[in-house]
């Protein structure tokens, strides 16, 4: 399974207009961070995980031409709001694109994107298939996916397994029924906002104490705000296992 990792900013990525801080002005590509979405390949299925803000630059940038499924963890306009630029793929493949979401996040999308799901449509809108999921096991053609619920905040959210990789964005608490979902990862990617206490987000030392307790062989953070500071420093002191994601890395997953 290859695994690339589009963005891996928080809301307002990284660098942060008219912000002069440290991060913000740092010359090192791995502090310039985009929207938070992942690309994996397996099996032959191709599937990103959210569509933000900067989908289309992180297609370009990846030179991606191939979608299966999109997959949404949940509404949030970071994690949604690139959905249009599925265009590309209706235009050179002739077929809608395959979406998932749950019932809440569904409901979101056809509030914020209501032209693409008017029965009337204007020519070249977006054309999507829209498949409701739950928290049960689905396929996207054919490839096996766990949906994992987690907290993101008050807000009940998905974060998805596939194969031995395990995603998690938006996350703020794991509920102990989902333990046996993620147990037994070789990877687990998961948020880690920043430094400090967040409502919403775990922060980068309750991030290290969830991925101790589920023991993968790597773990890789993400959605981090400008506020974890220069990605080389924090780097530096996490435990061997564990990483800062950057936009553009690429990780291996090796099936068992
Ligand atoms: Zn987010
Ligand atoms: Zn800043
Ligand atoms: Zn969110």
């Amino acid at each position: 399974m290859n695994v690339t990792f589009l963005g891996t900013g928080t809301s307002q990525g990284v660098p942060v207009p008219m912000c002069d801080c440290k991060v913000c002005t740092s010359n090192d590509f791995r502090d310039q961070r985009l929207r938070t979405s992942v690309y994996v390949e397996h099996k032959n299925v191709n599937i990103v995980i959210d569509t933000g803000p900067d989908f289309r630059q992180q297609l370009l940038r990846e030179k991606i031409t191939q979608i299966d499924g999109i997959l949404f963890t949940h509404g949030h306009h970071d994690h949604i709001s690139g959905l249009d630029d599925v265009r590309c793929f209706n235009f050179k493949y002739k077929r809608s694109m395959a979406i998932y979401a749950s019932k809440s996040v569904e409901k979101r999308l056809r509030q914020v994107f209501s032209y693409i799901f008017a029965s009337l449509k204007y020519p070249g809108a977006p054309q999507v298939h829209m498949t409701r999921i739950k928290n049960q096991i689905f396929q996207v053609k054919g490839l096996k996916i766990t949906p994992i619920n987690v907290h993101h905040g008050q807000l009940p959210i998905l974060g998805f397994r596939i194969g031995d990789f395990t995603y998690l964005t938006d996350t703020s608490s794991i509920p102990e029924s989902e333990d046996e979902k993620i147990y037994g990862s070789k990877v687990i990617v998961l948020d880690a906002l920043r430094q400090t206490p967040h409502p919403t987000h775990l922060h980068l030392q309750d991030s290290i104490k969830v991925i101790e307790k589920y023991q993968p062989e790597k773990a890789y953070f993400i959605h981090m705000s400008h506020q974890m500071g220069l990605h080389k420093e924090v780097e530096e002191n996490l435990p061997p296992n564990m990483y800062l994601a950057y936009d553009g890395l690429k990780i291996q997953v090796q099936e068992s």
